[in-house]
């Protein structure tokens, strides 16, 4: 639906894909930014299959009568809890559609939730970097020596992270074929399953941020999606690392957990070995265990589990800090390929389908080595384990490049 008098010019599925949502239940209460019928986006809590306007449960229009989460995010922690508790109190009395400020999601539309201020993409899974390295660099070592002495990242582009339901355009790009150099759409396109940390409360350039210090900036968490084209980047990424084998898409899920919303989620961290330098030495708990179930055409495909990643959040965010980098209310950053050892539970196809040299089994869908024109793909998280117990879903659907 949306608002009197304008077009919807996205397609019946993708329509519908952002309807579709996921019912969070009503203790987890994420954020998100909507648009009802006549009304200018707004931000407002999910609570079941409802949506409760923010702006009319707490009378602060600059919060909250606004596009985006960025305003009430740069609020701090304080803040946050505080809304948080009288969204609790709400929710606790009753809400009910055909109250004041309360829609079905399904009739309002679900927008992109932040406006992304840096984007960054870190490497933290061991298995994932492991996979990656044997494909890529087969009878070498597959990490490079300072996998375990840091955190390894690349800078993103802020501006193409789209929300769930936006299809994903295959990129063309030049890549080597045998011993030409062609300009060509990637016939290799693939997706890594993440989780994408969002920034609230920003720092002062000069001023490193402490592993401590996490929760005093880092707001929520979404589901990621960093679509991939392998051809793309086999051929640049040498020494600068990924560029436009990435750049073209990153899909985020629409409504943002809090962190507050998962503090028993949290578990102790695979132990690191060699110890680190002490500006990475984080408290545990280090990650939370949140499931990702991976889908293509509606086929279960890979579960991957975020509570083994080698690198926590608190770690990354005081590594990309430390040469005294400054934090923005809406810089987004991504864990890295959540994924291992077992071949029917890894985080991408690069993975799965072992570099392309091993077909993937896709139900009456066939079978795939890398992503197809006409594919949806969905990730959909759960908490702790418990299919209960929602996360939040990324999906989008490939579609061709077209002429040029
Ligand atoms: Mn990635």
């Amino acid at each position: 639906m949306t608002t009197e008098g304008e077009a919807d010019t996205r397609s019946a599925d993708d329509r519908d894909a952002v309807a579709s949502g996921v019912d969070f239940g009503q203790r987890t209460l994420p954020y998100g930014v909507f648009r009802a019928p006549g009304l200018a986006p707004r931000v407002g809590v999910a609570v079941g299959d409802l949506v409760l306007d923010l702006s009319r449960l707490i009378d602060s229009p600059e919060e909250f009568e606004q596009p985006s989460l960025n305003a009430f995010m740069a609020t701090g922690h304080r803040r946050w809890q505080e809304v948080r508790a009288a969204v609790e109190s709400r929710v606790e009395a009753g809400v009910s559609l055909g109250q004041d400020g309360v829609h079905r999601i399904a009739d309002v539309d679900v927008l992109m939730p932040i406006e992304v201020a840096d984007f960054v993409d870190f490497f933290s899974g061991i298995e994932h970097a492991t996979n990656a390295g044997h494909v890529l660099r087969p009878g070498e070592d597959p990490l490079k020596p300072n996998y375990r002495h840091l955190p390894v990242g690349y800078h993103g582009r802020a501006g193409t992270v789209i929300p769930s339901g936006v299809d994903v355009v295959r990129p063309r790009g030049q890549v080597r074929a045998g011993d030409e150099v062609v300009l060509r759409e990637s016939a290799r396109l693939d997706f890594e399953a993440e989780l994408g940390y969002v920034v609230g409360v920003p720092s002062t350039q000069g001023t490193p941020v402490s592993a401590e210090r996490f929760r005093d900036h880092v707001f929520g968490v979404v589901v990621l999606v960093d679509w991939s084209a392998r051809d793309i980047q086999a051929w640049e990424y040498q020494p600068l690392g990924p560029f436009l084998g990435k750049s073209f898409a990153t899909t985020i899920s629409p409504w943002v957990l809090p962190l507050d919303a998962l503090d028993e989620a949290w578990v102790d961290g695979p132990v690191q070995e060699p110890p680190v330098l002490p500006y990475l030495r984080a408290p545990e708990p280090r990650n939370p265990s949140i499931a990702l179930e991976i889908e293509i055409q509606g086929q279960l495909l890979s579960r991957v589990e975020a509570a083994g990643l080698y690198w926590s959040p608190a770690q990354q965010l005081a590594h990309m800090t430390r040469n005294g980098a400054s934090l923005r209310t809406g810089d987004l950053y991504g864990t890295g390929t959540i994924s291992s050892f077992d071949e029917s539970a890894m985080g991408s196809l690069l993975e799965l389908s072992w570099g392309g040299s091993r077909k993937v089994q896709l139900g009456d869908s066939g079978a795939r080595t890398f992503l197809e024109d006409g594919d949806t793909v969905v990730l959909r998280g759960y908490v702790a384990g418990d299919r209960r117990r929602a996360f939040g879903e990324a999906r989008a659907t490939v579609v061709g490049a077209g002429e040029e």
